[in-house]
């Protein structure tokens, strides 16, 4: 079925990116995401997700990042990025359980990351979080994809 849907929209609008999206997520000095749910429609084969730091304080003192995994794997994607320390962004180099993420960046900054939906299975429950040390337990969300979500969730618009 999806294929024969993005056929649809390409009749449409050939010249347009029908399938690529973007979400934008705000982290702040008060070490929280303004978002708690990113929501993905099932369309979109490619995102762009920016975290945007919309407080003052710089990357050594209040720096985040955005990384996306499983859910089942945020704790020990964090610990492993604690490890690896900041000249890493908070990331151990080469661990495959991190799907996507931004670098650190401080106040004032923006980072954005590009991949594709391909990697992320139906059923599977996905989440973000920030990686610098001591942020996991503040900030963290959920990240949905799928087409038949509650409505309840806030959506961001496509691209
Ligand atoms: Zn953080």
């Amino acid at each position: 079925m999806k294929s024969i849907y993005s056929a649809a929209l390409l009749l449409v609008a050939p010249a347009a990116m029908a399938d690529m999206c973007r979400l934008d997520v705000s982290a702040t000095d008060l070490m929280r995401f303004e978002q708690q749910t990113l929501q993905l429609e099932e369309r979109c084969s490619e995102v762009e997700v920016t975290l945007h730091h919309t407080g003052r304080l710089p990357a050594n003192a209040m720096g985040h990042n955005w990384v996306l995994s499983k859910t089942a794997d945020v704790a020990s994607v964090a610990n492993a990025g604690s490890t690896a320390g900041r000249a890493n962004n908070y990331q151990m180099p080469g661990d495959r359980r991190i799907l996507a993420a931004t670098k650190i960046i401080g106040g004032g900054e923006s980072s954005t990351v590009r991949f594709s939906t391909a990697q992320l299975e139906p059923g599977t429950s996905y989440s973000y979080f920030c990686s610098a040390p001591g942020h996991l337990s503040l900030m963290k969300g959920r990240f949905v994809y799928n087409s038949t979500a509650s409505s309840a969730v806030a959506k961001n618009l496509p691209k």
